[in-house]
């Protein structure tokens, strides 16, 4: 039976508008809808007079602009980044030139390791933390602190951050309320991802609010459900592999029934992450490196 995945999908909220969402804490929504975004990249902002900024979102001035104009006289002291994608960095650069505050995150996108082209178009290559920040590793500023939790998979450089004593975890595209994540290889990892989603089950966070869409208030059996659909898929393909169906286009074509044409490459870029997966625990083979274009088969059919 298919897994049924509670997804959350009821947002309100103004474009343009910094917006009280839950006492200490006011997010800004960019007006940069996509079927990878939802209704666009969520920047948030922890604290009051002295405040840190997360995920301050795309290369879009009127963003940036709407949310300064959302804090007079107070100041960002903290730019926190949870990975480096192209709607959720770039608008770091800014939004520290404007305040000069820090920016805190793991690192460069893919370890500063430039990608195959097309693979990561995604990637916001400019961005470079003043600050870098390991997993366990504290934040800390005026009336608040963070820890940082470091959940690779969607990318190899992504961090949750806890908000101490609040139950309040951020959890940027790691666990959305409103989408499954995109895994995209070389830089999304289907291993790291499903070994994140464990590490969140083992933490005590009250609620997820996720960089797109709204907050996730069950979040234990939200990500439950995240993994028991990975592995659901994971069989699917498996049983694709036991019919001789080895190349990843002709399972997309059986497995994403009703797919939007402009998902076909995302859909892709999933099955490999799982074939690569599957490759690294020795259940499944390839004639040929791991790649898009590469025949598949089980190992021990
Ligand atoms: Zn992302």
């Amino acid at each position: 039976m298919p897994i049924d995945i509670p997804f959350r999908r009821e947002f309100s909220f103004e474009y343009g508008r910094l917006e009280p969402v839950t006492p200490g804490l006011r997010r800004i929504v960019a007006r940069n809808p996509s079927p990878f975004t939802f209704q666009g990249t969520g920047t948030y902002v922890i604290g009051s007079g002295e405040v840190a900024v997360i995920d301050p979102g795309p290369d879009l001035s009127e963003h940036v602009e709407a949310l300064l104009a959302g804090l007079p006289g107070e100041r960002v002291t903290h730019i926190l980044i949870t990975h480096t994608h192209r709607d959720h960095s770039p608008a770091a650069a800014a939004l520290k030139s404007a305040t000069g505050a820090a920016t805190y995150g793991y690192g460069p996108h893919a370890g500063g390791q430039r990608g195959e082209p097309g693979a990561e178009e995604g990637g916001d290559w400019d961005f470079v933390p003043d600050v870098t920040v390991r997993d366990g590793e504290s934040i800390v500023g005026k009336g608040w602190r963070f820890e940082a939790v470091h959940t690779p998979g969607h990318t190899s450089n992504h961090l949750c951050f806890a908000l101490a004593d609040s139950g309040i975890l951020f959890s940027g595209d790691h666990v959305m309320g409103w989408s499954t994540s995109v895994i995209s290889p070389p830089d999304g990892d289907m291993t790291a991802y499903m070994a994140s989603l464990d590490k969140l089950l083992g933490r005590p966070d009250a609620v997820y609010w996720p960089t797109h869409g709204p907050a996730i208030t069950e979040p234990q059996a939200h990500v439950r459900a995240f993994v028991a659909h990975r592995r659901e898929r994971e069989t699917a393909i498996l049983d694709c592999l036991a019919a001789d169906v080895g190349h990843i286009d002709a399972i997309v074509e059986r497995l994403y029934i009703g797919l939007q044409p402009g998902l076909r490459r995302a859909a892709g870029r999933s099955v490999q992450a799982h074939l690569i997966d599957l490759v690294g625990r020795g259940i499944v083979t390839s004639d040929s490196p791991p790649t898009l274009e590469a025949r598949y088969r089980l190992l021990r059919p």
